[in-house]
């Protein structure tokens, strides 16, 4: 693939003499002696790199020492494209600034200098002149585009000698104080820290002075006493003139975009999107081009495809007579850009010719910007576009369809994590867009919902059978809550983190869910919500968006994602162009893949999805949310409650047919496929009443019917459920822990499981279930529960006279099991990592209560990402591996899979795929994007980590 790339970078070097080109390979090693050896210092690095005129020290690959701007320009300059000259200071100058408590080396400010020296013989000016003067933009660009997070400066080198050239120059003085009080609010607002409404006040003031109501009705006259106004405002606030000298604005200005690396706006951008904080940012110094020179100038931004639908098509804004800022701020609103071609059609046809190229050359999708200055176009920035999930889809499809990328680098261009946008219901975007947002969460399960607000399952369940459609608004879900959550539209939690019981489920069910919205305040009694100002009431409407985790007041119209309504039979797959292109990416991620892709699902319902949505097997079954289904809790409260085991025995009795039809519907869903199903996991109180609601109940009965059996009834339940209480019952009685206490429950499980795989290969269909044990921390743990399964797995089958082939394993979730995994091997067929618990007892992080303090801890940077939602592969990740190489040591052939979240998040996939296990097993929603990110895993482990120029 590098070698491709090789070639494409030559396709493109059109105008770029053999020579350019091969300084540029050697000015482009780090440290290499740059192309003026003789003037250069000592110094051996290169703090700043030139591009104009044709040639750049720099290329596209360099995007780690030029930011992407950087190293854009200098591409786009070596192809011979219309860039103005300019030079870029590195983002290792930034990382010395910031390591040298922000002040740079003289070195970095003589070899900039140098540069500007440079520039001025380019561009025939120079700074301070009052005949020619050098006017500049200086801008920022890391790495990653981190878009509006960082500071720009436009007009640099303008004084109050310099704006009378500049009007001389163009015969124009209004344009020339335009400029000027443009660059006085932008130095002032980002190098002097005034804030941009100071600036706002004058301007408004002046514009009401002169009665107009729009910038550009603005004479000259009126800009120059805005300009008089907004250097009183400088003096005033900074208790300094403003500075006049251009290479001071320039210094301060450079050092003001690093520091802007910082601001909290671009810290959270980084967190959210995970870029790392030590990268930096580079700073671009370029020749002003002017777009607000009068109305054969304009200034605009564009993509060569839609970037929410994919559609092949030119799309973008301009203005006319403005500069860059006025587009993106909003102020005036931009004219479409099909405009540009009845208004410059020269223009707009080179632009369009230039834009074309770039995408041809890059490969990809090209977010662009420019300025026509006096007709002439100047091509400001080039880079890969943002876009939606969706048209990621449909563009990585029109790019194989044009012969552009091939299949291998469709699939790398497509974040795989932007798949299940595809899936979810989603809001009409512009309705959404209007209502101010109400409450933050955590985005736990992506989708669009709105609806009434209830405060209880049983609410959700009577409001629905109405007619109408909820949301579950509760503190916290309890597996008991199941019923309700699946009939709600969607989920709001106050507490709970990533993996919390509401969001893991949310994420199963495909419903959309917000958790953890610490800001709102819940009264399940008075069945209120507050949220700020707001208080809302059951009945009051409610929308949440589960992929942004926003909260808004009312109902919003959504709609369900087209794919989904062709996996559920409702639409035909030949109606729908998206299905057919995602079906056919995925098709691609399969030919490519290593990992298989398992489902976590335990409703035959979820399991048909999953496998639609290309699941090959079960990789977790909880049974235990089975026992909430319809009339189940009853007899479930009656096994726990049973005094004796014989008393125990008559209620599991009751279960296994239950159980046994569950078990045939999961396994005739996965058509064969394997399913593995493990045994009983949570604590048994979660299966009973709260205590505090019994002792509200037995109170009131108390008052009211003392001598009712019911109260006597509610006692014992009290009394069992005191017994059965906690201090911590996640590392309580569990997972097997219940499988030795209660055989009996194992017993009934595995019978049930047996029986229903014996009535299918009694039907044709062969099915292998993998019976895996919880929470096993010793060999000796599972050896006791492989009997009991061996024991009741043989009756079974001798019972039926048929012969079905099973495994038992168990799950690797506890540290001492990924320690002994070698030990627990001998008596396992298979592991599953069970990364929710694993993270959990590694860190000593409860999942359901870390949410509040992670928040703080990623704030303040003790962890990077949320370890419930992404492996932490440093720690956790190690027990992983070595659960992985001592398993395989002692049993070669040994089954491996992983069911936790993690299952489901590409980069946490990636380790999986690098560690060697067989498969993962996400949220049926989650398949889709385990695919894909499993392919890119196998491609990028293919290409090496050598080459990482994308
Ligand atoms: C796990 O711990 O990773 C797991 C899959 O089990 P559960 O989430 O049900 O505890
Ligand atoms: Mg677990």
């Amino acid at each position: 693939m590098a070698k491709k790339r090789t070639k494409t970078k030559t396709a493109l070097k059109t105008r770029a003499s053999a020579k350019s080109a091969a300084r540029k390979t050697a000015s482009s090693r780090r440290g290499a002696a740059s192309d003026k050896p003789s003037t250069r210092r000592a110094s051996a690095v290169k703090y700043v790199y030139s591009f104009g005129d044709g040639k750049a020290d720099g290329n596209r690959s360099m995007k780690d020492l030029l930011g992407g701007k950087g190293a854009g320009l200098a591409e786009m300059t070596n192809a011979g494209l219309p860039v103005p000259p300019g030079f870029t200071v590195t983002t290792e100058a930034c990382n010395l600034y910031h390591a040298n408590r922000r002040t740079l080396p003289a070195a970095v400010d003589d070899e900039m200098l140098e540069r500007l020296s440079r520039l001025e013989r380019t561009a025939s000016a120079s700074f301070g002149s009052v005949t020619r003067p050098l006017l500049l933009s200086v801008r920022s660009g890391a790495k990653f585009s981190m878009p509006g997070m960082m500071d720009t400066i436009l007009n640099l080198g303008l004084n109050d000698a310099t704006v009378g050239a500049l009007g001389r120059q163009t015969g124009n003085g209004r344009f020339a104080f335009d400029s000027y009080r443009r660059f006085i609010q932008m130095f002032g607002n980002v190098v002097l820290e005034i804030p941009r409404e100071a600036f706002e006040e004058q301007l408004e003031a002046v514009k009401q002075e002169y009665g107009v109501t729009l910038d550009t009705e603005l004479g000259e006259g009126a800009l120059r006493e805005l300009v008089g106004k907004y250097k009183e405002l400088v003096l005033l606030k900074t208790g300094a003139g403003f500075p006049e000298e251009p290479l001071a604005q320039l210094r301060l200005a450079r050092d003001a975009v690093f520091r802007s690396w910082n601001n909290p706006r671009a810290i959270e951008y980084r967190r959210i999107y995970d870029i790392p904080d030590d990268i930096g940012t580079a700073v671009n110094m370029q020749l002003m081009v002017f777009g607000n020179t009068g109305d054969r100038s304009a200034t605009g931004v564009g993509f060569t495809r839609n970037p929410a639908t994919g559609a092949k098509e030119f799309y973008g804004e301009f203005l006319v007579n403005a500069q860059g800022e006025d587009v993106v701020a909003g102020i005036r609103t931009p004219q479409p850009i099909r405009e540009l071609e009845r208004l410059m059609p020269a223009a707009y046809r080179q632009l369009r010719r230039i834009t074309s190229r770039l995408e041809r050359h890059y490969k990809d999708v090209q977010d662009f910007e420019f300025t026509i200055q006096d007709e002439r176009l100047f091509m400001l920035q080039t880079r890969n576009g943002k876009r939606t999930g969706y048209a990621a889809i449909r563009i990585a499809t029109d790019l194989v369809n044009e012969r552009l990328v091939n299949i291998k680098e469709a699939l790398l261009m497509i974040d795989a994590g932007a798949l299940s946008q595809l899936l979810a219901p989603i809001f009409d975007p512009d309705a959404w867009a209007q209502i101010p947002v109400a409450a933050r969460g955590l985005p736990a399960s992506p989708g669009a919902a709105s609806g009434q607000v209830v405060f209880t399952a049983e609410d959700a369940v009577r409001w629905t059978g109405k007619g109408h459609r909820v949301v579950l608004v509760r503190k916290e879900t309890v597996p008991d809550d199941i019923h309700g959550m699946y009939v709600a539209e969607g989920v709001l939690t106050a507490t709970g983190g990533m993996t919390s019981h509401a969001a893991v489920v949310g994420r199963q069910m495909g419903k959309p869910s917000v958790v953890g919205a610490a800001a709102i305040q819940i009264d399940e009694v008075t069945k209120q919500l507050r949220m700020g100002d707001h208080v809302l009431a059951e009945g009051d409407a409610l929308s949440l968006d589960g992929l942004t985790g926003e909260v808004k007041l009312g109902e919003v119209a959504s709609q369900p994602s087209e794919i989904l309504r062709v996996v559920t039979g409702e639409l035909k797959p030949t109606d729908s162009d998206i299905y057919q292109r995602f079906s056919r990416v995925m098709k691609w991620a399969d030919r490519v893949r290593r990992l298989g892709v398992r489902a976590n699902a335990d409703q035959p319902d979820q399991a048909k999805i999953a496998y639609e949505l290309g699941a090959r097997g079960i990789g977790l079954c909880r049974t235990e949310h089975m026992f909430f289904g319809e009339g189940r809790i009853p007899i479930v409260q009656r096994m726990i409650l049973a005094e004796t085991e014989s008393d125990r025995r008559k209620a599991l009795k009751e279960l296994l047919p239950l159980q046994r039809e569950d078990f045939y519907g999961v396994f005739k869903a996965m058509r064969g496929e394997p399913v593995t199903i493990r045994t009983i996991d949570p604590p048994l109180h979660e299966f009973l009443p709260k205590r505090e609601e019994l002792l509200v109940e037995i109170a009131r009965l108390e008052a009211t019917k003392s001598r009712s059996p019911a109260l006597a009834k509610k006692r014992t339940l009290l009394q069992r459920v005191e017994q059965l209480h906690e201090f911590n019952p996640m590392l309580g009685h569990r997972g097997v822990r219940l499988g030795i206490s209660y055989p009996e429950i194992t017993e009934m499980q595995t019978r049930a499981i047996m029986e229903a795989a014996v009535k299918l290969a009694k039907e044709g269909v062969t099915v292998i279930p993998e019976i895996m044990i919880p929470l096993v921390s010793d060999v000796r743990e599972l050896r006791d529960q492989k009997t009991v399964v061996d024991r009741v797995a043989k009756m079974v089958m001798a019972e039926q006279g048929v012969t079905v082939s099973y495994l038992v394993g168990t799950m690797i979730e506890v540290p001492r099991a990924a320690v002994t995994a070698d030990a627990i091997a001998e008596a396992a067929d298979f592991f599953s990592f069970g990364t929710n618990d694993l993270t959990q007892m590694v860190f000593g992080f409860s999942r359901d209560d870390a949410a509040k303090f992670l928040k703080q801890y990623q704030a303040r940077k003790i962890i990077e990402r949320d370890p419930f939602a992404s492996l932490d592969v440093t720690g956790v990740g190690a027990l992983v591996e070595m659960g992985v190489r001592l398993g395989r040591k002692a049993k070669p052939g040994l089954k491996l899979g992983i069911c936790g979240e993690h299952g489901g998040d590409p980069a946490s996939i990636r380790f999986f795929d690098r560690v060697g296990l067989d498969y993962v097993s996400a949220s049926p929603y989650r398949v889709p994007v385990a695919r894909l990110a499993a392919a890119q895993a196998a491609l990028e482990a293919e290409r090496g980590d050598s080459d990482t120029d994308n």
